[in-house]
């Protein structure tokens, strides 16, 4: 069996332990002679699961005792609509600052349901940086203000947290969470599907501030109320029971690896890698710009389509895969979310140099 190193945005890599543990596991979950997929939601066997991989989450996040954990499906997309739908409690209006296509994606979704304010954009150069704000640049009748922490399509990260003040900040974490450590007590809501940093695609996961729980605006159907799931501890209905099971074997892993803070370092030690490529290239031009450039996926050009197509396929060959760019942004992007090895980034740039020597 040959494991390639899969650059890809999402779904993407996970840890190798992970896997093994559940194809371990797969016909005979602890002695129950069932796989955790074929498991009630209200068995016991289940019930430690679920408990446990909020515990570990709660450990390796630092999340305060007055923020709720919700294991939801639907995907980041769901909470598109799911926020505004339960925060716009009071002026039913929100700012966001917009960077990229999810945060556009999410800003729409409001708008169906309140005011939505632009504070800030970066689409003028293509999302190639997080905007710099100055002054208190957000509305004091917000309900909440949006931001997208990490912009997955155009390799851009929030370097810092903007300053809210009382209005609660509201973060989509789907490609960075628990990459760097974050203090979740500076967020009203944090929300991230899972298939990306996390676990197979299928889960969403929710963490918001108990505040925040059961104003919900009076058309919100049954399931898109957080108030439903915080009550009944993610087990209102089915929840994605395979899909927390992984989760719980991946925030595992991170413990073992040494928390959040010692992948943090190694990420920026991978990320550090690829970008001093980029840096000492004359082939290979980043896309983002330096103060704003992302941990997890680092996107860059090279001067034609020919070279870029050349370049995917001899990387294929040495089991470097799907390492297209973005079409909003062409080129290339190397997805190093927590699962990739170091070994593959440094394979990565190995090749990289190597294309640009044979190519230049
Ligand atoms: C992938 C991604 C999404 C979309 O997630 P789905 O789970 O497919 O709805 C949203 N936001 C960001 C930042 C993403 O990276």
């Amino acid at each position: 069996m040959a494991r390639v190193f899969n650059f890809s945005a999402g779904p993407s890599m996970l840890p190798e332990t992970v896997l093994r543990k559940a194809q371990e596991e797969m016909l005979d979950y602890q002695g129950t002679g069932m796989s955790v997929m074929e498991m009630s939601h209200r068995s016991s066997a289940f019930s430690k699961i679920i408990e446990e991989a909020e515990l570990l989450l709660r450990d390796i996040m630092g999340i305060p005792d007055n923020f709720k954990v919700l294991f939801l499906q639907g995907g980041a997309s769901t909470q598109f609509a799911m926020i505004p739908l339960n925060l716009f409690q009071k002026h039913k209006k929100a700012d966001f600052i917009i960077t990229g296509s999810w945060s556009k994606k999410a800003a729409a979704e409001a708008r169906r349901y309140g005011d939505v304010n632009i504070v800030a954009s970066s689409e003028d150069r293509n999302f190639s940086y997080i905007p710099k704000l100055s002054g208190n640049p957000f509305s004091r009748d917000a309900d909440y203000v949006h931001i997208t922490t990490n912009n997955t399509i155009y390799g851009t990260r929030f370097p810092g947290l903007p300053q809210t003040g009382d209005v609660p900040l509201v973060a989509d974490m789907s490609s960075n969470i628990l990459s760097e450590v974050y203090d979740v007590s500076r967020f009203g809501l944090i929300y991230a599907g899972a298939q990306k940093n996390i676990g197979p695609a299928g889960l969403t996961i929710v963490i918001l501030h108990k505040d925040l729980i059961g104003n919900a605006l009076d058309m919100t159907p049954t399931m898109l109320n957080y108030k439903t799931h915080a009550d009944k501890d993610s087990l209102f209905n089915t929840p994605p029971c395979y899909c927390v099971y992984t989760a719980k074997l991946t925030f595992t892993w991170i413990k073992e690896q040494g928390g959040v803070a010692a992948i943090e370092k190694r990420n920026r030690e991978k990320a550090g890698m690829l970008y001093d490529v980029l840096d000492n290239s004359k082939l290979y031009a980043g896309t983002a710009e330096q103060p704003s450039r992302s941990l997890m996926n680092v996107t860059f050009t090279l001067p034609t389509e020919e070279l870029t197509a050349k370049c995917l396929q001899e990387a294929g060959k040495e089991g470097l895969v799907t390492l297209k760019g973005h079409r909003s942004v062409g080129g290339m992007r190397a997805s190093i979310y927590n699962a990739m090895p170091v070994e593959g980034v440094q394979k990565l740039a190995q090749f990289l140099k190597r294309f640009e020597s044979e190519n230049s």
